[in-house]
């Protein structure tokens, strides 16, 4: 029997009203002969609640606590879904991650899956119940509750599509697919048949939070069917239309090649940039301002230096906005005076915008026909960074909506190809 994993997020599990439709639309898979496993989300706002109470106690929360509490909101969310499919009829049964057990390493708010025991699950399923776990969750060696990063319910989910087998893992949300780029922003923007797993990997990694970039990884990792739909519409439409909806995850690389050299725009707003000025432009430089940086758990993300022309130069690289403080407090204490560098400087107010596609790599002209979209609007580049199948730059945020929306309209991503 195919065994099919859902994932149903916030949005979709938003009321009790919405938790009986998922119920609804489970029952029917489970009718058609599946197997079905759910991987529901906390309800909507109900993880920034939580949070939002650590931090009225604990302005830096202690990380242990906080993903004992994170947690909570997803079990409310399996047991209430378990509870309305019981109430029409269904065996079901929920489980918390560390009752699977969902094995992850320690690291307290950003741990990664280790393990997932299959042999629970398996009986269950075998013996015809609906099993329901939770999202976002797993334990670690010393059996505390980890979390695995906000949208991480993904990542459960397709990890567990991938430790049992599944046949395809379908993510319900609130749109009903894979977008050219946000539909909340750009409302000519065109839902994608197909996306490539690079592609989708490059604008998971480039802000796009309709997927978490780990359960990407693992997709791809592990060749999951992955595919992303509504959870929105009538739970009784028909199943094999459904089946068919919304965007699927390929992993065949030349669909995309013939046609547009842009597949999609992505943009983050959680971005900061930092520049040391005056620096010696000598070799270890970018060791000596960068190495504290990733001591301290940082991640850094573009990065520029330019020439010297009197043997100083500046350096300028960006970190999560969350991160900022912290980053300019370890430079100013203990790596300016010991460089020699003349000042740090910041920004918060900026954001990255990068325009990904596959058919970068047969197009030539797509940098310039960029730069030349943001120059007619006025827009100035403060940092760019290229690979194979993206290009990115940093904008003063104000100007990152209209940006997106040129070069939306640039690249034609609104016509169907
Ligand atoms: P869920 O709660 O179901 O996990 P999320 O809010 O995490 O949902 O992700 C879905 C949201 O992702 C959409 O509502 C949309 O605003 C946003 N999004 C960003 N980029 C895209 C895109 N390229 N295509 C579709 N949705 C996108
Ligand atoms: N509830 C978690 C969050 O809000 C996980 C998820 O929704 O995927 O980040
Ligand atoms: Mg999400």
């Amino acid at each position: 029997m195919a065994l099919i994993v859902h994932k149903y997020g916030g949005t979709s599990m938003g009321s009790t009203e919405r938790i009986k439709n998922v119920a609804k639309r489970v029952a029917k898979w489970h009718d058609a002969g599946y197997q079905i496993i759910v991987v529901p989300s906390a309800m909507s706002g109900e993880t920034n609640r939580l949070i939002g109470l650590a931090k009225e106690v604990m302005p830096q929360p202690n990380p242990r606590e906080l993903d004992m509490l994170a947690s909570t909101g997803e079990q409310v969310s399996v047991a209430l879904l378990s509870m309305a499919l019981q109430a029409i009829g269904k065996e079901a049964v929920s489980y918390a991650g560390w009752q699977v057990a969902i094995k992850t390493d320690s690291a307290f708010t950003k741990a990664r899956i280790q393990s997932i025991d299959d042999t629970k699950v398996r009986k269950d399923l075998d013996a015809g119940r609906i099993v329901i776990i939770t999202g976002f969750q797993g334990m670690d060696d010393d059996s505390n509750i980890t979390t695995l990063g906000r949208g991480g319910s993904d990542t459960s989910a397709v990890a567990v599509a991938v430790a049992m087998k599944a046949q395809e893992c379908l993510i319900y949300t609130d749109v009903d697919g894979v977008y050219t780029t946000d539909p909340r922003v750009v409302s000519e923007a065109r839902r994608l048949n197909t996306v490539t797993f690079e592609e989708m990997l490059e604008m998971a990694s480039l802000g796009s939070k309709v997927l978490q970039i780990r359960s990407v990884e693992f997709a791809g990792n592990y060749k999951m069917p992955t595919r992303v739909l509504s959870s929105l519409t009538d739970p009784m439409m028909p199943l094999e239309e459904e089946a068919k909806s919304g965007t699927l995850i390929s992993f065949e690389e030349d669909i995309h090649m013939e046609q547009a050299a842009i597949t999609g725009i992505a943009f983050n707003r959680d971005e900061a940039k930092i520049t040391v000025l005056g620096v010696p432009d000598r070799p270890g430089i970018a060791y000596q301002i960068l190495g504290p940086v990733a001591s301290a758990n940082i991640e850094v993300d573009m990065i520029i230096q330019n020439q010297s022309v009197d043997g100083k130069t500046d350096f300028t690289f960006t970190v999560p906005r969350g991160d900022y403080a912290k980053a300019i407090d370890l430079l100013n204490d203990s790596v300016k005076s010991h460089i020699g560098a003349a000042s740090i400087q910041g920004d918060t107010k900026v954001s990255k915008v990068s325009v990904v596609g596959v058919g970068m790599r047969s197009h030539v002209g797509i940098a310039s026909q960029m730069f030349r979209t943001l120059s007619e609007e006025g827009i100035n580049i403060q940092m760019i960074s290229t690979s194979e199948i993206k290009i990115s730059v940093l904008i003063d945020e104000k100007y990152m909506e209209l940006a997106v929306r040129a070069l939306h309209k640039t690249f034609d991503l609104e016509k169907s190809n």
